[in-house]
């Protein structure tokens, strides 16, 4: 079966056909490297490594190019640099804080389960592509210089009579209704009101570089250019996917289309613009100011990574979600389920036909998790058969063997069951030989039949997070979650 993504731009789903088979590429714009990423920015991040996923496994791994940026010049970075490191020239800061946050932001994404990008590119080792874009631009007629700015005319573009799309197709609005919507304090150097920037002075003391031809004094981009210079540089004029959040639409995605095709007068950049919705938290917009405002790495304190990422899963991409601690304690004894299901087998070399046409059909990964929890849950009547459980025509460790390959498939990492055991100790902050030592005492307890100490050992294992387990092979232990 074909697999069917749904298009912002021509608002359907279409059946995905690779510009080149042997080199699937899509493009997802990154984080912008100032601050912790919030548990909305990790939505994104899991939805299109579950795309990648999917797509190494139709195409084969050699056969998908994935580049997801790094913004690491921007206004809120030389804000961040300013606050944090006030005794350092402007540039230093500015590298501690990107830095910084580009290696908290990759331990998250890997917490989570996520792949590393194909290519990981900076803005900042992207200028002379985009001065090279800007340049095609004002030498086509689609922009301009004013007061040491460039600034995209969306104007001409419209006006031009070619092969162009038309700016406010992704977005869905008319340039009409654009001017009307725009604020009335427009920029002076602006000659319309839809007028953006595409690159600006620096700054004395901001990052700057050789303007554009035209312009004397030194200068930095515009956001927008930068992301059509990083994908024309590694995935070329055109590529199959281009992703982000649905906030991306307008006006980022929009004013990336509208420079792309302009400088290389093509009808289209990607194939297929893909958005996720957007993540609320307990049924209110997150914001600093409300105080529901999480970090992935806050959440990663007190849950595993792959419960993270299940949690984001439950819900389609495109729908928006709720995240809640319900919906996270839901989420964890789905895992535990999946764990004690699976136990210690080895994962089946193909995944299950379901779960992959599932996924298949715009990534629908709520009906696929569906199909996971139906094969760890077999029909009562089909259970027992001569001793054997069994799925249909498949015996409990063929269904336990299908699970987690597919489980695996989109990244929800099931390792075996002491790995992740190990794991969990790892990062709960317990000390193990103390446990152990508590564990003997309580051991000593019950041989003297002394219950009311065994029982006061276990609560006090139980406040440290230990839960316990007495069986006739003795008492194991795991971090309770
Ligand atoms: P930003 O750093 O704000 O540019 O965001 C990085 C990525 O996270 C972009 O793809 C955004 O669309 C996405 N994003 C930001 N906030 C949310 C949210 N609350 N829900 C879903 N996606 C988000
Ligand atoms: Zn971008």
């Amino acid at each position: 079966m074909e697999l069917r993504l749904y298009d912002t731009l021509t608002r359907e789903k279409r059946v995905f056909t690779p510009l080149n088979p042997a080199n699937v590429r899509m493009y997802v714009c990154g984080p912008t490297v100032y601050d912790f990423a919030h548990i909305g920015n990790a939505r994104p991040l899991i939805v299109f490594d579950v795309l990648f996923r999917l797509l190494r496994h139709l195409y084969g791994e050699a056969h998908v190019t994935y580049v997801r940026n790094i913004t690491d010049v921007d206004d809120k970075i030389n804000d961040r640099a300013v606050r944090d490191f006030a005794g350092l020239p402007l540039n230093e800061a500015i590298r501690k804080v990107t830095e910084q946050t580009e290696k908290q932001f990759h331990e998250d994404a890997d917490a989570l389960g996520c792949l590393p990008p194909t290519v990981e590119p900076r803005a900042t080792e992207h200028i002379a592509e985009m001065r090279e874009l800007i340049e095609k631009l004002v030498a086509g007629g689609f922009a301009y210089v004013a007061e040491d700015h460039v600034l995209f005319s969306p104007q001409a573009m419209n006006a031009a009579n070619s092969v162009l799309p038309r700016y406010g197709a992704l977005a869905n609005r008319s340039l009409d209704e654009m001017i009307a919507g725009a604020r009335v304090d427009v920029a002076p150097y602006k000659r319309d009101a839809t007028d953006f920037v595409l690159w600006k002075p620096s700054k004395p003391g901001e990052p700057s570089w050789p303007s554009p031809s035209g312009i004397r004094v030194e200068g930095r981009p515009g956001w927008h250019i930068e992301c059509s210079a990083m994908s024309w540089k590694h995935l070329g004029k055109q590529f199959d996917i281009h992703g982000g959040g649905i906030d991306l639409v307008f006006p980022h995605h929009e004013n990336e289309l509208a420079q792309s095709c302009c400088a290389f007068h093509e009808n289209r950049m990607a194939n297929f613009w893909m958005h996720n919705g957007f993540l609320q938290v307990e049924g209110e917009k997150m914001s600093k100011s409300l105080g529901n405002f999480v970090t992935i790495r806050e959440l990663l304190a007190d849950w595993p990574g792959e419960v993270l990422r299940l949690n984001m899963l439950k819900t389609h991409y495109r729908s928006p979600i709720d995240w809640t601690l319900k919906g996270l304690e839901e989420s964890s004894k789905i895992l535990d389920g999946w764990y004690d299901f699976i136990g210690d087998c080895e994962p089946a070399p193909t995944s299950d036909h379901s779960f992959v046409e599932a996924l298949r059909d715009d990534l629908n990964t709520p009906s696929a998790i569906a199909r996971l929890h139906q094969i760890s849950h077999p029909p009562v009547a089909g259970r027992m058969m001569a001793g054997v459980t069994m799925l249909g025509d498949r015996t409990g460790t063929d269904a336990a063997a299908h699970l987690k390959s597919s489980a695996i498939l989109v990244g929800l990492l099931l390792p075996t069951n002491s790995e992740r055991k190990a794991k969990n100790i790892a990062t709960s902050g317990v000390d193990s030989s103390a446990v152990e030592l508590l564990l003997a005492a309580r051991t000593a307890a019950r041989a003297r039949k002394d219950f009311k100490e065994s029982d006061r050992i276990r609560d006090e294992l139980a406040a440290m997070g230990v839960v316990i387990k007495d069986s006739k092979e003795g008492t194991t232990w795991e971090i309770a979650r």
